[in-house]
């Protein structure tokens, strides 16, 4: 469907348009800005650095997403991927700190809070940390110290 058939058909119908407007949001084709409402293009999104065409509002960009923003394509090699983090405080609040861990491991699929690596900025050589706030807010653990 090009994006003329999309306003189209948007046009056409207003009587499920909240209900296609979710799905099309949950297809990741479009985007929803928190903080204005306003639907913006997933590509444009991301081409503007998931900053909101709109508003200006800064959306949560994950640390993979970074690393592809700052970084040459084809150019990135990643450091201490086999780091794990521990518990070596045994800590607990409502839930031990190692379940913790693991529920934020399973649930963003990144070992812990930072990603590193080694790649290029245009061209130039540089060595790069990226936190992801989506793993216990970026907290420090063993493997970010
Ligand atoms: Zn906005």
């Amino acid at each position: 469907m090009s994006l003329f058939d999309w306003f189209a058909n948007r046009r056409k119908s207003d009587a499920s348009g909240k209900e296609r407007q979710e799905r099309e949001i949950a297809d990741g084709l479009w985007s929803k800005c928190k903080v204005c409402g306003v639907l913006t293009y997933t590509k444009d999104l991301r081409a503007n650095q998931l900053v909101c065409l709109e508003c200006g509002h800064h959306m949560i960009v994950s640390s993979e997403q970074r690393v592809q923003q700052l970084i040459d394509p084809n150019t990135w090699a990643s450091l201490d991927d086999e780091l794990r983090p521990i518990d070596a405080l045994k800590f607990r609040d409502r839930k031990s700190y190692s379940d913790r861990l693991r529920e934020t491991q399973e649930k963003t699929g990144l070992a812990d809070a930072v990603i590193t690596g080694l790649g290029q900025l245009d061209g130039l050589p540089i060595a790069l940390g990226v936190m992801d706030f989506r793993f216990m807010g970026g907290s420090m653990g063993s493997v970010v110290g």
